[in-house]
């Protein structure tokens, strides 16, 4: 399973056919063996996730949706920034997380390494993992792919960035984006339809749908807010974020932080709708201190499997 379905490639919705495990890169930039720029406790993620010990981020380097305004571009435009690990270093660092007391295993943009993903939570499972695993993306997935995690991955915690698609165009070349998304994500609530939490407050099984508010876009946030919330009422979490920080070069309106007015449109909208499950973040989040330093952190996992 690991290399047939990098060759032709169609793990995302790009669906580019690159011969990926014959070096031929597609439009994420990868190649087939997962690259990891940063693997460490996080303490940044939402309450239930990161909880006190911290949540046991797992990065991986580049990436499928290249949005303008990336806030991880230091390794989403650098395929090779990092660590070459193949299923069983990736398996050994998710145990060194667990045993550092990670509340759980998030791996962060790793729809283009999916099928490293899906053996290695095999492997670490088989080995002692038994905190839960987070499949933490931008939200552009294939349904079908999806559903090769199932029984693997224990919470989703995807963007939905778009529900605009002339946005989606502008901003990540993805006018298919909202619909993509809202697919993906009505496939993750099929496999969990509902959100489980720890008696401390821990989550254990569910979705949470994070909204990137964008400076000059509430309105892609509010409508984002309706959809998701017509859809799937108060079987998902949703997560309003205001910690947008402007990448340098950023045309206008990308080019200063989301206002506090815009961020309390949006969340008076979600109270206007109703919405009970959501996480509202502390405005002194908008700072570029949210973003984690890559290649700082590192598990050492198993040295054998590094490559
Ligand atoms: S994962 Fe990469 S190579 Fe595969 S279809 Fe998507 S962009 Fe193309």
């Amino acid at each position: 399973m690991t290399e047939n379905l990098y060759s032709p490639c169609r793990l995302c919705p790009r669906e580019c056919g690159a011969d990926r495990s014959g070096g031929v890169r597609g439009r994420c930039g990868a190649l087939s063996t997962p690259v990891i720029s940063r693997a460490a406790l996080h303490m940044w993620e939402e309450p239930p996730i990161s909880g006190t010990r911290g949540s046991g981020t797992i990065f991986f380097s580049g990436c499928q949706l290249g949005c303008i305004y990336c806030q991880n571009r230091e390794i989403s435009r650098s395929p090779d920034f990092g660590r070459r690990v193949d299923s069983e270093g990736l398996a050994e660092i998710m145990l060194s997380l667990q045993k550092m007391g990670a509340h759980n295993i998030n791996f962060v943009t790793p729809t283009h390494f999916m099928p490293h993903v899906a053996a290695a939570v095999d492997i670490a499972r088989g080995r002692g993992l038994s905190v839960p695993t987070v499949y933490n993306t931008g939200g552009y997935e294939l349904v079908d792919r999806l559903r090769r995690l199932e029984g693997k991955i224990d919470i989703y915690l995807p963007d939905f960035k778009y529900s605009v698609s002339a946005l989606a165009l502008k901003y990540s070349a993805a006018a298919d984006y909202p619909d993509i998304a809202l697919r993906a994500i009505a496939e993750m609530v099929r496999q969990h339809p509902e959100c489980r939490f720890s008696d401390g407050g821990i989550m254990l099984s569910g979705v949470i749908v994070r909204l990137l508010l964008l400076p000059g876009a509430v309105a892609n946030t509010k409508l984002a807010l309706s959809r998701l919330y017509s859809e799937f009422r108060d079987s998902i979490y949703i997560s309003i974020m205001s910690q947008y920080t402007p990448p340098p070069g950023m045309p206008p309106p990308l080019n200063r932080r989301v206002s506090a007015a815009e961020y309390r449109d949006a969340v008076g909208h979600a109270e206007k709708l109703g919405i009970k499950n959501a996480f509202i973040q502390q405005r002194e989040s908008a700072e570029e201190s949210y973003i984690p330093g890559f290649g700082e952190e590192f598990i050492a996992g198993c040295p054998q499997h590094g490559i």
